[in-house]
């Protein structure tokens, strides 16, 4: 092959979610829009806080245009890094440090420079818990190490022990998700408790340092007055990658940030890495009008009541209807057990009732389909009888 195999093999194989929404896009094309019931996608359906428009109007009539489309520093605007870690201070009571930030464009970029600052050697271990977003392989195997899974315990949570049995001197960085996706499942405190003591122990083992690498990019998505894990205050060698993706409703604009803890193990030398990855990989400068645009807006958050709503509605009918599933505190996904075991199965007939679930498989928890429920709430209501149906052929 003329070019990079592994980079043709990724290219050329669509994901299975991206596989679906392709489907979804041809079959509402064929039985008509509302008919088709999609539950794919992660892109958020609530639309971002009315101060996201006001403040780029503001800034689009008012400022500058050189300066509001220039570089910024390579590592983002000063001003944004500030406010950003004064608005953290506010609300979790850890004081980050806007010189060990770096902005980035959105949480997979955070993710991927991050991976690369801290993987140095091929025997290097990540180790991540099922079930997880399928990019962490791509973005680990990439920075050159390899993807270590922790199965889930009940109620898939984290089991610790499994956790501790896994961590080796190869161990350089764990990743933890927190709403995650696929589960929605918010990790309890004393879980997240547990898994700095099973790292602390490690390091002390192992003579190592142990980066976790938090991905959180739905950390401002949590209900029933929960509130996410601040990471940073429970283990020191702890780094942030958030987005705002979700939070702001921002998907497709491309901005977040990397917080290397001031606490964390030679925590300039890391940060410095995180700037040569960042370099590395191209990611100087995230999109300044969007960083411009966090400056005015970090601390809101889109409506997440729709959100809570429509897991309401699609929990208590599918747990009424027969199905399974862990109860999510956060994020805006439904991880559903296949009633017969098989993921691939469970999707298809799903599919047959025009119902698009994503099979579990790629989210290294085999026997489950993910229902993004991110979608308008009429369409959460209009699919129920189509639920119904399909609950039918296994429960009856
Ligand atoms: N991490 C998780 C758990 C996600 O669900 C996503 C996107 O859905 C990402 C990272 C990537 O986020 P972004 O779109 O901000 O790059």
């Amino acid at each position: 092959m003329i070019c990079n195999e592994k980079m043709y093999g990724l290219g050329a194989k669509r994901s299975v979610i991206r596989e679906l929404f392709e489907y979804g896009k041809m079959r509402k094309a064929a039985v008509g829009e509302d008919k088709v019931y999609d539950f794919s996608l992660g892109n958020p359906s609530v639309p971002p806080p009315p101060a996201v428009k006001e403040a780029l109007i503001k800034m689009l009539t008012e400022e500058s245009e050189i300066a509001l489309h220039g570089y910024t520093s390579a590592q983002g605007d000063k001003g944004t890094r500030d406010t950003i870690a004064a608005h953290y201070a506010e609300e979790y009571g850890f004081r980050l440090d806007p010189d060990m930030m770096y902005m980035t464009c959105g949480a997979a970029a955070s993710l991927t420079i991050t991976l690369n600052a801290i993987v140095k050697d091929p025997s290097d271990e990540v180790v991540t818990f099922a079930p997880f977003f399928p990019e962490y392989r791509v973005f680990t195997e990439k920075a050159g190490a390899k993807l270590v899974v922790c199965p889930p315990a009940a109620g898939l949570e984290i089991d610790v022990k499994a956790f501790e049995s896994l961590l080796n001197e190869h161990t350089r960085a764990v990743i933890i998700n927190s709403p995650n996706n696929p589960s929605g499942v918010l990790y309890p405190e004393e879980q997240v408790k547990a898994v700095a003591a099973a790292l602390e122990r490690a390091e002390a083992k192992f003579g190592t340092t142990i980066y976790l690498i938090s991905d959180e990019p739905y950390r401002a998505l949590v209900f029933d007055g929960k509130k996410a894990t601040c990471f940073p205050s429970y283990y020191k060698d702890t780094v942030v990658c958030y987005s705002y993706s979700k939070s702001l409703s921002l998907p497709g604009e491309r901005i977040g940030y990397i917080a290397v803890s001031p606490l964390a193990t030679e925590a300039q030398e890391l940060y410095l890495a995180v700037c040569g990855a960042g370099r590395a990989l191209g990611y100087v400068c995230a999109p300044a009008l969007f960083q411009r645009l966090v400056k005015a807006c970090d601390g809101l958050t889109s409506d997440v009541n729709i959100y809570r709503e429509n897991r309401d509605i699609l929990y208590s009918a599918l747990t009424e209807m027969g199905f399974t599933c862990a109860y999510p505190s956060g994020a805006f996904y439904l991880f559903v057990k296949a009633p017969s075991g098989d993921a691939n199965e469970f999707s298809e007939e799903a599919k047959k009732m025009d119902i698009l679930v994503v099979p579990s498989d790629s989210f290294g928890c085999e026997g489950y389909v993910r229902i993004a429920y991110c979608v308008s709430t009429d369409l959460i209501r209009r699919s129920l009888p189509a639920f119904k149906a399909l609950a039918a052929k296994y429960f009856l």
